[in-house]
């Protein structure tokens, strides 16, 4: 063969080769990443991370999440007047009322939670924390008798379900709920939920520190990464967390708190004490379902450093990172948790 024939040929093969690449490629789906970045919703700011097959479809997924976020908020929060959970608040007392399915689901979690942490995570411990909330308005701490008060009206044990009537009724007058505790976890479950059901193919979604995230990572990386927060320095990570199909929820008294007469008040409350949970200066929880990550960091708050490690070593597939109060800064894992440090 005559060298320019030679070269023909080979330009040709080469060619085809390269038709055959770029029409491969064409076949395999193009993946589509996107980031909702910080919005404001249920008082705080969330984001959602997609993986997609086609941008529509992140889209639709990004869209979906903001919309399940709003609607738990405007069911569960109790600064809403208009929210059924203040409803409930209102008439529970006098009547059952009846609820929402989604309602009745978190109450009916919350209630698993209480019994599983005897009483720590408490959603009746609304009388106090309103007590708590005011002090933290007006720098004045609550009168002792106000929360002697506000306890009577505190435990689990008063709020009665009924589940084949989907109807909530309290036992006690005066009672008040707050899902704080669990809310954002519910909403975020809820929220992989939808997306699962668009079509993605991974995710994550954030409110205010709580998240979970599911299947493919961003960037293609093996794990959904995310930096575990120094309590003394907002931009700062003691650590990296390697996650699959997890959820990880912090409680701290670093991000909210009230500082009256010169004393440190976290918002979140011992139910048994009516006082300021402050042995833990933050409570990290990894578990499967990101509503059980949200109610047993706000049980291990309460719980303190030992009783709260052994609540969390008795549950299958959950692992808390504890940072106590005292410093210098001090970390505390249940035996699992090195699974999930990245480095
Ligand atoms: P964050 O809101 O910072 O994520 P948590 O998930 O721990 O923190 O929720 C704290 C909120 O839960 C409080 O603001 C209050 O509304 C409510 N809360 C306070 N103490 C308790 C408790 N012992 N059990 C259940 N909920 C609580
Ligand atoms: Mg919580």
């Amino acid at each position: 063969m005559k060298q320019s024939t030679r070269n023909l040929w080979l330009q040709t093969i080469t060619g085809i080769m390269i038709l055959i690449l770029m029409m491969w490629q064409m076949r395999q789906p193009r993946i589509q990443e996107l980031d909702s970045g910080y919005r404001i919703t249920m008082g705080t700011f969330a984001r959602v991370l997609v993986v997609a097959s086609d941008k529509k479809t992140a889209e639709q997924c990004v869209k979906a999440a903001f919309e399940t976020f709003d609607r738990v908020n405007a069911m569960m929060s109790d600064y809403d007047p208009n929210s059924l959970l203040s409803e409930v608040n209102r008439r529970a007392f006098a009547e059952p009322v009846k609820v929402d399915a989604a309602l009745f689901e978190v109450l009916t979690a919350a209630v698993k939670y209480s019994r599983l942490s005897d009483g720590a995570f408490d959603i009746t411990v609304g009388p106090v924390v309103q007590l708590w909330r005011k002090a933290n308005q007006t720098g004045i701490a609550p009168e002792p008798q106000a929360l002697t008060q506000a306890h009577q009206k505190v435990g689990y044990r008063h709020l009665l379900l009924d589940e084949d009537n989907q109807t909530v009724r309290f036992a006690v007058e005066g009672m008040l709920l707050d899902l704080g505790g669990i809310a954002k976890g519910y909403a975020i479950d809820k929220a992989i939920e939808v997306m699962r059901q668009q079509g993605a193919l991974g995710g994550m979604v954030d409110i205010g520190g709580d998240l979970a995230c599911f299947d493919r990572p961003v960037g293609g990386q093996p794990h959904w990464y995310i930096g575990l927060q120094d309590p003394d320095e907002e931009q700062r990570y003691l650590l990296r967390l390697k996650l699959n199909n997890h959820a990880a929820a912090t409680s701290g008294d670093y991000r909210r708190f009230a500082v009256i007469n010169d004393l440190k008040y976290s918002h979140i409350v011992n139910p048994a004490s009516t006082q300021a949970a402050d042995s833990l200066s933050s409570v990290t929880i990894i578990a499967p379902s990101a509503i059980q990550a949200d109610a047993l960091a706000t049980a291990v708050s309460v719980l303190g450093p030992e009783k709260g490690m052994a609540l969390i070593e008795s549950i299958d597939q959950t692992v808390a990172l504890l940072i106590l109060s005292a410093r210098p800064i001090k970390l505390q894992k249940t035996t699992g948790a090195a699974n999930f440090i990245a480095d």
